[in-house]
């Protein structure tokens, strides 16, 4: 058995994936013509969170500690998210 096999790996959260999801709800409420498909919101959640470091914590050992600079890190999260659907609405889907 490999190594990952022995340890609960969904223990292991990446903060800034909570943040996109946030600055994704925030865009498409600032922007009602965006499409909602399931592709596009995956695709730009893919995209913004390839545009930021990932942020890895233990989520049983962190639970309860304060977060970093969550404020800086919502900032870069709109952002990343805006450039993502900028990329989103010039592909063609619904093909
Ligand atoms: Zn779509």
């Amino acid at each position: 058995m490999a190594l990952i096999d022995y340890h609960d790996v969904d223990e292991l959260k990446n903060r800034n994936e909570e943040k996109v999801w946030m600055a994704i709800e925030f865009h498409l409420d600032k922007n009602q013509s965006l499409c909602r498909c399931r592709d596009c919101i995956l695709d730009a959640a893919a995209l913004a969170l390839n545009r930021i470091p990932p942020r890895y914590h233990v989520y049983s050992f962190h639970e309860n500690a304060p977060g970093d600079d969550d404020e800086t890190l919502m900032k870069e999260a709109k952002k990343a998210v805006s450039e993502a659907f900028k990329q989103v609405t010039k592909r063609p889907h619904h093909i």
